[in-house]
């Protein structure tokens, strides 16, 4: 399987490669270069398999011989074992057709995880066959960096900074995550912008190539395609414990960068029988207009309850537009130009209405939040994350009678975001015991400008004595 970029101009590459470089040199996102099928015969055998064993049937035609079977499987194994649940990602039921897909089982406590332990060990195989290391950089709104930091941290082959939005913006949870790990190769950077501003400068990084050949910069944000592939997999799982491929399920995926929806956009182009795509966003709406008014225009970021989801550039769209016009990189390449330079760009009929088919999308104001915590909270005694949430809300509105069950992504533990849900419904959900103490551990963070120059030369003087 090889992959190709997204704006048509970068190398193409095998998935070892795309894995180990994130952002393609054109500036686009790399994808395979065709959807691999499952047979509904294929889909049906997933059923009853451990976690780990379908993960294995359904990613394996996109990793061509980057490991061996054995060797696959064993990393996998490694990257679920520490979840503290032994069916990796469950289903709960929440009302009569409706299911939570619980993603956040992993150490940090967030479906990033899900992806992120798989990343790591399959880093840590491949660079060591090649006997090489790297400077991972991250930007997170949150929940990436410490899913990151628990994936990379005391790696041999890897130094791993995390960029992140000082103040508030992040909770005191997702804060303490990155900056309690103890070992040296753990670097937490608080920068003084927003999430969007990290993440541009995590993209000038990756652009200026001389540095990002100097540090041997990787990219783990939710561009990396490895990352999205993680993701197919409960997407599967889930489908097929209810029913599929003999029976069509539809999800709501509360979503920022576009990432998670993607990944079942993905699986229903290997052959998943899903009914409807939904996309759920926070106050920090730019999807959902974008397929009402079928224009991409950035507004400013307003801190919403949700934080994860308080994005207005959304990288993984990239990849949607990409095949919305039938995969010419000269025509995503000119709507990037467009949103760098003018901050919005409008998309073609015909790719409008292509994306329609594809994705349905609402969105949830912070009230709006609160009250579906509370509500499931009443009617169920189930309490959720201000993520899910969301995605609990847009389906009640998206939901057209049938016998379709619903199943809604449950992003994040609701511990993660105490101060919003005991807001919500009066009770705080504590942590987990295997992280009780983490308000007692010391922190370690270097606080910095958002200037290019400036974070570029803490990373330089970091892994100096690596060169
Ligand atoms: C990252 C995150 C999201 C958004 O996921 P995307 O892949 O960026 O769409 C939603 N909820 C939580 C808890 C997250 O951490």
């Amino acid at each position: 399987m090889k992959y190709v970029s997204t704006r048509g101009a970068a190398p193409e590459l095998s998935f070892e490669e795309a894995m180990l470089t994130g952002l393609a040199r054109d500036g686009g996102l790399y994808v395979p270069e065709t959807w691999p099928e499952l047979s509904k015969a294929e889909i049906a055998g997933l059923a009853g398999l451990r976690y780990e064993d379908a993960a294995f049937r359904i990613m394996k035609p996109f990793i061509g011989d980057t490991f061996g079977d054995d060797e696959f499987q064993d990393i996998i194994d490694r990257a679920y074992a520490g979840f503290g649940h032994e069916a990796k990602c469950p289903i709960t039921q929440i009302g009569e057709n409706d299911f939570l897909l619980e993603l956040f089982h992993g150490p940090t406590l967030a479906f990033k995880d899900v992806a992120m332990q798989l990343i790591g060990q399959m880093f840590e195989a491949a660079l060591k066959r090649r006997g090489e290391r790297v400077t991972i950089v991250g930007a997170t709104s949150g929940d990436t960096g410490s899913a990151a930091i628990e994936a990379f941290r005391g790696l041999d082959a890897v130094d791993v900074f995390i960029m992140f939005p000082d103040g508030n913006r992040v909770s005191e949870v997702q804060r303490r995550q990155m900056t309690t790990p103890v070992e040296e190769n753990v670097h937490a950077l608080a920068v003084d912008g927003d999430f969007d501003e990290c993440q541009a400068r995590l993209k000038d990084m990756f652009n200026d190539f001389a540095f990002r050949d100097t540090v041997k910069l990787a990219g783990v944000n939710s561009i990396n395609w490895a990352r999205v592939l993680a993701q197919v997999v409960y997407y599967f799982t889930s489908a097929v414990s209810l029913g599929a491929p003999h029976r069509k399920v539809s999800f709501t995926v509360p979503t920022g960068n576009f990432g998670d929806i993607f990944a079942g956009y993905v699986a229903r182009r290997m052959g998943l029988p899903v009914d409807r795509l939904i996309i759920a966003t926070n106050q920090n709406n730019i999807l959902h207009r974008t397929l009402e008014t079928g224009s991409y225009t950035k507004a400013g970021v307003t801190p919403s309850i949700s934080p994860s989801m308080d994005i207005q550039v959304s990288s993984n769209f990239e990849r949607a537009l990409f095949d919305v016009y039938d995969r010419e990189g000269d025509a995503v390449a000119q709507l990037m130009d467009e949103l760098q330079g003018q901050g919005a760009f409008t998309l073609s009929q015909g790719a409008l209405q292509r994306l329609r088919m594809e994705f349905d999308s609402g969105d949830c104001s912070e009230d709006e939040t609160s009250a579906a915590i509370a509500t499931l909270y009443r009617m169920t005694g189930e309490v959720v994350c201000p993520h899910t949430a969301v995605g609990i809300k847009v389906a009640a509105d998206k939901r057209i009678s049938g016998r379709v069950p619903m199943i809604t992504l449950a992003t994040a533990h609701p511990a993660k975001f105490p101060d919003a849900v005991e807001a919500a419904c009066g009770l705080r959900p504590g942590l987990p015991a295997r992280m009780a103490d983490l308000f007692e551990r010391p922190e370690r963070l270097t606080h910095v400008v958002n200037d290019l120059v400036a974070i570029k030369d803490i990373i330089l003087q970091r892994t100096a004595h690596e060169r």
